[in-house]
């Protein structure tokens, strides 16, 4: 299980940090630091050079006591089980906090996407989908996107998981396109829900969110989604970044600008975009645009790229007010205690980037009832979802004198807890 992120160990200590106030029963704790189910796939792909490549492939059900389990799929060169299982874990709070009837799964292939032209990218889905079917389904367990997986991804795992049963299943996964059964606000929720509790966050701190500065780590699909919500709000955008670098500008960039240069670009990464606009430089490379951004004396830090981006090394060093985490993960344990001591106000990943999960359950709902709802119907419902998971868990920490995350891990392990102690254990 050793993995040079150890992701899951995290999950360990945020699980006994939390319990140290729950108390809850040894047996009931050692249910929850065990995915319930695994399962590794191995998936044969014909290239379209005509070569046999293949893949490792992974589903983890972490825990299904609340209902089935939802989680997105991720291809990545760097996966690993022990990714797949504390992101499954981070599920089943995140579902919870936010009181939706799910519990957390997670799966992925380890490849790179980059590499692959997109007929490979469709027979591998259609494989990994097959390979996993036994344990999927609109009642059992539902995929949605994650990185580098999209809208496109999704389609062709429906259309696979249909064909197996004779008929359309729009339910089994979310994130899907609108034209097959998606929700209307869905690819933006995330980044939607981040704006909502960065600006519960910001109230609570006496910062207005119309002259808050922000610098967000990541511009894919949440961290796009956040920097033109936050924008969009009046909060001035100094640093957007991602795997090809940088941009800086301290008066604020372009965001509607910038959005569409990643979107319409050929290489979707924002690159090139310091030459259109006056005042923005650019930074070159990942690394070294890392440190510069997570390091900027702003309001509010958003990382959304990948984990362990904020650890004990770089933590003293951080000078946002506020951090809002968009990637799941992005923090390590050792950096959430020097955080704490600074002062700085986390909203951890599990309430911050729930919108996501949030509108995919309302897609799920949508599709199981064949009704769709308008737009504004969506963001009005996720708004009140994340607002009021907000204040439940602000009024925790305060009640603590503990950090958000902690606070936040209480309250879902505690509705996990009681799901499972009203169930009983089987047989
Ligand atoms: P994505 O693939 O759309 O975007 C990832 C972005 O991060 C890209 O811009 C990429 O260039 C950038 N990036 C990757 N490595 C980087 C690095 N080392 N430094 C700087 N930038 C880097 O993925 P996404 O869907 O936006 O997911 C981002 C994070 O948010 C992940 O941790 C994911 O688990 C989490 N998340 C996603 C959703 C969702 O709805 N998509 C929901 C909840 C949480």
């Amino acid at each position: 299980m050793a993995h040079k992120n150890d992701l899951f160990t995290n999950v360990i200590e945020q699980i006994d940090k939390a319990n140290r106030i729950l108390k809850l029963e040894a047996g009931i704790v050692e249910i929850l630091k065990q995915p319930q189910r695994e399962l590794i796939v191995s998936l044969p792909i014909k290239m379209d050079d005509g070569r046999v490549r293949v893949f490792e492939g992974f589903r983890v059900q972490h825990n299904y006591a609340r209902g089935p389990t939802k989680g997105g799929i991720r291809y990545h060169s760097e996966l690993s089980l022990d990714d797949v299982r504390a992101l499954a874990a981070w599920m089943t709070w995140k579902c919870a906090v936010v009181n939706i009837p799910y519990g957390g799964a997670m799966g992925g292939v380890i490849c790179d996407p980059s590499t692959m032209t997109s007929r490979e990218l469709e027979r591998l889905t259609r494989r990994y989908a097959y390979m996993i079917l036994p344990l999927i389904g609109p009642e059992k367990d539902i995929p949605a996107p994650d990185v580098s997986t999209n809208a496109q991804t999704m389609a062709w795992f429906m259309d696979t998981f249909s064909m197996f049963q004779g008929y359309s299943v729009p339910g089994v996964v979310t994130g899907k396109p609108v034209s097959l059964g998606g929700s209307k606000g869905r690819t933006e929720s995330t980044g939607n829900g981040l704006m909502f509790v960065a600006r519960e966050a910001l109230k609570h701190k006496g910062i207005s969110m119309d002259s808050a500065s922000c610098a967000v780590q990541g511009f894919g699909n949440v961290g796009s989604h956040a920097a033109l919500f936050m924008h969009q709000k009046g909060s001035k955008v100094v640093a957007i970044s991602d795997l090809s670098g940088g941009i800086f500008n301290p008066d604020g960039i372009d965001l509607p600008a910038a959005f569409d240069y990643v979107k319409t670009g050929k290489s979707g990464l924002i690159k090139g975009f310091e030459k259109l606009q006056n005042g923005c430089t650019f930074v070159k490379g990942a690394a070294a645009a890392t440190k510069q951004l997570l390091e900027l004396p702003v309001d509010v830090l958003i990382p959304a790229a990948l984990e362990h981006q904020i650890t004990g090394e770089n933590a003293d060093r951080i000078k946002a007010k506020v951090i809002v985490e968009g990637a799941d993960g992005p923090t390590t344990s050792e950096a959430d205690e020097i955080l704490f001591k600074k002062g700085v106000f986390v909203v951890p990943d599990i309430l911050a980037n729930a919108g996501g999960v949030t509108v995919s359950y309302f897609e799920w709902v949508q599709d199981l009832q064949a009704h769709f709802w308008s737009e504004h119907e969506v963001r009005v419902k996720l708004r009140d979802v994340m607002v009021a998971a907000f204040e439940n868990v602000l009024e925790l920490s305060k009640k603590h004198d503990v950090d958000m995350r902690t606070a936040a891990s209480c309250i879902a392990l505690k509705r996990v807890a009681d799901a499972i102690t009203m169930r009983g254990i089987f047989p």
